[in-house]
């Protein structure tokens, strides 16, 4: 791509991160529990196990959390964290953008002069 192209597909990359919904970390998962009491037939038969539960996953740094989200709002977590996965691929383009913009501003001599260590200037 040259310089023109490579403005437009950044103008085009900065418009859809601009646009792009509300990101979250993490991942949804769903679970079956036993409650714990030994009479429930949850306590002998893994199919009896009540759920399903689901819990939203993430880590942010050191931080781990795990939360349980109610049946409304599994909708709204799970496009939240879908909007993470588009930001994610976005930010790999606009890498792959700066790249190709940086690497067109470089003096290609240089790099040339760094493979072949034995040849003296
Ligand atoms: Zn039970």
């Amino acid at each position: 791509m040259n310089k023109e192209e490579l403005n437009l597909e950044l103008q085009s990359i900065k418009k859809a991160i601009q646009d792009n919904g509300l990101p979250i970390p993490g991942t949804i998962h769903k679970l079956y529990a036993r409650c714990g009491s030994k009479t429930c037939p949850c306590a002998n038969d893994d199919s009896k196990r009540h759920g399903p539960y689901y819990r939203w996953h993430y880590r942010m740094g050191s931080r781990q959390r795990t939360i349980g989200i109610d049946m409304e709002n599994i909708e709204t977590v799970q496009n939240a964290i879908n909007n993470r996965e588009k930001l994610e691929a976005l930010i790999e383009k606009l890498l792959s953008i700066g790249i190709q913009y940086i690497e067109s501003e470089l003096d290609p001599s240089l790099n040339m002069s760094t493979t072949n260590k034995s040849k003296k200037t």
